[in-house]
């Protein structure tokens, strides 16, 4: 058995991040960890309900033995065995976010010995975490190009802090993950801006929209209102798609209780604006998010619009598992140069 690799939890970015790849690398590797001092600079450290149903759900899909797997917990040690896939279902059991748990278990999944089901409940729309929409239009359509096939379905939306969402994701694994390269985004061929509205007024959807329509300069052929009735709580989401020849990026603005809906338009519109500047393909949450099956893959590169705590703190942990060289190079246009080899 591998020495057990030793990973500090309040690292650079200091998050939950941290505690799900180092799980996702420990499954690829087959490297034992023990990871300490989980999260201790938020407010609330140690395991929260997401990152113990991460660590339970790492656990059940490589059969690891685990150590400190409780709520509050500072300290967890992870011994994976082989992943085989198969049909799971995990419950977080509050709001927290299902996109997130699945961020530490589907490496492994894709490079399992069978496909597998993963029907996952909790929040699918959270503040801080890929939305559904994110993750089924941006990150999973980049991903199966490395070879895996990876299908979600949003069988119901659970937003937060009500929660109760339910998604549903389908993994066709590959035995290697092949190379991608998005330096170039090429032509927007789609835009649309669709606001949500969970047992809430349609008004506020429309005063996000109308935001949208001033501030963007969109027609009205590329905006949706959409309204929900099927989810437990109250809930409002805009989300701003610009989808180009190489990639689909989503912005989202958050609804909260007391937000003004032009806060949250503004929330995505800025985004939208900053990415519509650049030439880069890749948004600043793409490009924490593909670091990980690009290095898994062994070489890859893209542009991106500019690089985050997250994906910095990302690159040095990929450091730590992985015999890989990671690059960043800022390019003239002032956007960042990001290679794998
Ligand atoms: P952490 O803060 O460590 O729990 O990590 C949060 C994760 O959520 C990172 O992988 C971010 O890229 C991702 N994330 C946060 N907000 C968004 C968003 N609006 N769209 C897509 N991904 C997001």
């Amino acid at each position: 058995m591998s020495a057990v690799l030793t990973i500090d939890g309040a690292q650079g970015e200091g998050g939950g991040q941290i505690l799900r790849s180092s799980l996702a690398l420990s499954m690829v590797t087959g490297r034992p960890v023990r990871i300490e001092r989980i999260r201790a600079g938020r407010k609330k450290s140690g395991l929260m309900r997401q990152h113990l149903t991460a660590v339970r759900a790492a656990q059940r899909v490589s059969s690891a033995h685990v150590t400190g797997d409780a709520i509050g917990s500072a300290e967890v040690t992870f011994e994976p065995g082989p992943v085989e896939g198969g049909d799971f279902q995990f419950s977080i059991g509050t709001a927290g976010s299902t996109t997130l748990v699945l961020q530490a278990i589907l490496p492994a999944l894709v490079l399992a010995e069978r496909p597998s089901t993963v029907v996952l409940e909790g929040g699918t729309h959270n503040p801080f975490a890929p939305p559904f929409d994110f993750l089924a239009r941006t990150f999973l359509p980049v991903l199966s190009r490395m070879g895996p096939s990876v299908v979600a379905t949003l069988e119901r939306p659970g937003f937060f802090p009500a929660g109760g969402g339910r998604i549903r994701v389908e993994v066709e694994p590959v035995s290697r993950l092949r190379p991608v390269s998005l330096e170039q985004r090429g032509d927007i061929v789609r835009r649309a801006a669709t606001a949500t509205v969970a047992n809430l007024s349609p008004s506020i959807a429309d005063r996000e929209l109308k935001m949208v329509a001033r501030k963007l300069n969109w027609p009205p052929k590329h905006l949706e209102v959409r309204e929900l009735r099927d989810t437990p709580g109250p809930g409002n989401i805009l989300t701003i798609d610009v989808e180009s020849t190489s990639v689909c990026e989503v912005f989202t603005g958050f609804g909260e209780l007391r937000r003004p809906a032009e806060d949250v338009a503004n929330q995505a519109i800025r985004q939208c604006r900053d990415y519509l500047k650049s030439e880069a393909p890749v948004g600043e949450y793409l490009a924490d998010q593909l670091l990980l099956p690009m290095a898994i893959a062994g070489s890859g590169s893209f542009r991106t619009t500019r690089l985050t705590r997250h994906a910095t703190t990302h690159i040095d942990l990929i450091r730590m598992f992985l015999d890989c060289r990671v690059e960043t190079d800022e390019t003239k246009r002032g956007d960042v140069f990001v290679g794998v080899c």
